[in-house]
């Protein structure tokens, strides 16, 4: 027997090849990103306490009410619209069921999807996988900002969604009001959909604000905004997250979130229902990261690398383009063998062949991972250059 693949070009991820050879090899895993330190003890004791309460069956389908309500009221408190929280939210398992289901709820057959590259691996084989086309559109390179003529252009009558992310995985680029009112000027009086992917709400630095999908009417009366607790709350094994979106959308939304994995698992939500009343523990997440980045970018100061800006989420890129010719792939898997520090290449995140050169960081990670890292890049310095 034969399966026909339905993703004849995708193999394994990128995070589970470089996160496998990091343990293979021994080497510090900066590659995936995650953090290793610990989440909230209070935490973990509401999800335990939910489970001793016998908080163990299905939860209702959309969510937790009282999870959603808790979102719905953060939502308000940090980007000044207050969602209705039965009909505008759903709370799914991870920010990647999420954007799956927004994804499977709009795009059919022969649409056009318009992406910016380097882009987060699930946008482009979930896209196909119901027949869209993919349109990248690459991010202009150090800034990773975006040519919105170029978007202006590639906009057809074809497309039928485009998926951002701010802040920016992999580069760390979040976009400012004026990307905002670009696009808002580019799909307004068009029946283009959006899916904004803020899983990185909470980790943007030197006091930029995050601009948010919500912020924007001509914006959220068409988009899916999609955000992560394992982002925020350190706990990215937890799988939960929830998608905020229009009634008509969100009643799609649910089709396929009904169908997917039908419900998000229960004590978690009800712990999360309890903390996420604690404002101080996102409001606080610029600075913990903040300091982690700054902290980071010293050591790496010490290294031949060269550093590019880092505005928002827990990744800082480096150019190692004085240092050597070998492909982004290649250079990374061997600094993981030969160094023992794995990174991620971010040429992977292009559909078109693209080397700058270029590897990303995971700074989510205890000041001695990161010095041991560093430690070792400074001790086999030679192995760099070739
Ligand atoms: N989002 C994480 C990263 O960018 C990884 C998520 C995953 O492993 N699927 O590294």
């Amino acid at each position: 027997m034969q399966l026909h693949s339905k993703l004849p070009h995708v193999g394994t991820t990128i995070f589970s090849v470089m996160s496998a050879l990091a343990n293979e090899v021994g080497a510090v895993n900066l590659s995936q990103g995650f953090p290793d330190f610990p989440a909230d003890t209070e935490m973990i004791h509401l999800v335990t306490k939910a489970m001793q309460n016998g908080q163990n069956q299905y939860a209702p389908m959309p969510g937790l009410p009282a999870l959603r309500e808790i979102i719905a009221h953060k939502t308000e408190r940090c980007y000044g619209y207050l969602p209705d929280w039965n009909t505008e939210l759903t709370v799914v398992s991870g920010a990647s069921e999420a954007i799956f289901n927004a994804i499977a709820c709009t795009v059919s057959q022969g649409d056009e999807v318009i992406i910016f590259e380097p882009a987060y691996d699930l946008y482009l084989p979930v896209i196909e996988l119901f027949g869209g086309k993919v349109v990248p559109i690459s991010l202009q390179f150090p800034a990773y900002s975006v040519n919105w003529e170029e978007v202006k252009q590639k906009i057809s009558e074809k497309t039928k969604l485009i998926i951002f992310n701010t802040p920016h995985n992999p580069s760390g680029a979040v976009w400012q009001q004026k990307d905002m009112l670009s696009l808002v000027e580019l799909v307004k009086n068009t029946n283009i959909f959006l899916i904004s992917d803020e899983v990185y709400e909470h980790i943007i630095f030197d006091k930029i604000a995050h601009e948010s999908a919500i912020k924007y009417e001509e914006i959220r009366k068409r988009c899916f905004v999609i955000s992560s607790f394992g982002k925020t709350y350190h706990t990215t094994g937890w799988k939960l997250g929830y998608c905020l979106a229009p009634a008509e959308l969100t009643k799609e939304f649910r089709k396929i979130h009904q169908f997917n994995t039908f419900s998000t698992n229960t004590p978690m939500q009800y712990a999360m229902a309890e903390f996420v009343k604690q404002e101080d523990k996102y409001l606080s997440l610029p600075d913990f990261y903040q300091e982690r980045r700054d902290k980071f970018k010293k050591m790496l100061q010490e290294t031949p690398f060269e550093l590019l800006d880092c505005k928002g989420t827990y990744f800082q890129l480096v150019s190692y383009k004085h240092l050597s010719n070998e492909n982004e792939s290649d250079y990374a898997i061997r600094l993981t063998k030969e160094v023992g520090v794995a990174t991620i290449p971010v040429s992977v995140f292009y559909q078109k062949p693209t080397d700058n050169k270029v590897l990303r960081f995971c700074f989510a990670k205890q000041y001695q991972t990161l010095e041991a890292g560093i430690e070792r890049i400074l001790k086999n310095k030679e192995k760099l250059y070739k």
